[in-house]
């Protein structure tokens, strides 16, 4: 056991869970606890204060839907919007899916009712074409293309960095000034038309992938983890690598499943 210590913020988990995001929280939880660090798991609802969520080192935002995003951008204004905006600004990493990221920009407009306006800290906007239009829903594959992050995980991996996932949404999400998160391979993506998957700004990964998304890519929960700890302890951090072996085979499976080949490591 060390004594570093993880503090794992969980938005609104009663109100944006939805398609077993909440498997994002326990993925990060273990493949910590396993390292042998302590982790705590801090649920951010409508009764979390500013303090709480200034004591998080890793933020999870799951999937929502239109009401229930309503109901979070209520909750989520002034003094505690300042506060998740610092911390992001300042770079506490996190994994924000779907509904999550439709509110870190600048609006959602929802298929019926009033725009809901966003934190504006992604220059990104998100729009229900309407309820006549396809939803979004399959699995996606796509390849990380943010620099710094598909540096980071290029070097972890000895191979491209290619993410497995489950979308399902109405809503389509159209960047402004944000590096997208990755180039779709398969599926969707933010809009189905111009082959941008996600956003990657500061630390903070946005994605449309539910799956959920981080045990069936461990690697990029343990770059969420070894970013936080690098944070909050201002040291270098590597972790300890565990034996992957069957999500490997699980993304296999996926891969051929889905006829895309299984990124080769580079020889080196
Ligand atoms: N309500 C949003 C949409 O349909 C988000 C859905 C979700 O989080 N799965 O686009």
């Amino acid at each position: 056991m060390t004594n570093h210590q993880l503090t794992i913020g969980w938005l609104y988990p009663n109100l944006m869970s939805t398609y077993g995001d909440r498997g994002n929280v326990i993925c990060l939880r273990q493949r910590a606890q396993w390292r042998g660090y302590e982790v705590q798991v801090m649920p951010l609802d409508q009764q979390a204060s500013v303090a709480d969520i200034h004591k998080v080192d890793v933020l999870v935002g799951g999937g929502a839907q239109d009401r229930q995003q309503e109901i979070v951008m209520r909750d989520l204004r002034g003094a505690k919007a300042e506060a998740l905006r610092e911390k992001i600004e300042a770079g506490m990493p996190g994994v924000f899916t779907c509904g999550s990221p439709q509110l870190l920009g600048h609006y959602y407009e929802p298929a019926l009712g009033q725009r809901i306006e966003g934190l504006g800290l992604l220059d990104m906007v998100s729009k229900h074409p309407g309820f006549d239009a396809r939803r979004c829903i399959g699995n996606v594959v796509f390849e990380v293309s943010a620099s710094r992050l598909a540096g980071d995980l290029e070097k972890m991996l000895n191979s491209p960095p290619v993410v497995i996932g489950f979308e399902n949404h109405g809503g389509r999400t159209y960047l402004g000034n944000v590096e997208p998160l990755g180039r779709v391979l398969k599926g969707y993506g933010n809009n189905g038309e111009d082959g941008t998957e996600g956003a990657f700004y500061r630390n903070a990964i946005a994605t449309y992938s539910h799956g959920p998304l981080l045990p069936k890519n461990p690697f990029l929960a343990d770059w969420l983890i070894q970013t936080a700890l690098t944070e909050k302890y201002k040291m270098p951090i590597s972790l300890k690598p565990l034996d992957d072996a069957l999500a490997t085979q699980a993304r296999e499976a996926m891969f051929k499943r889905l006829n895309v080949s299984f990124p080769v490591a580079a020889q080196r």
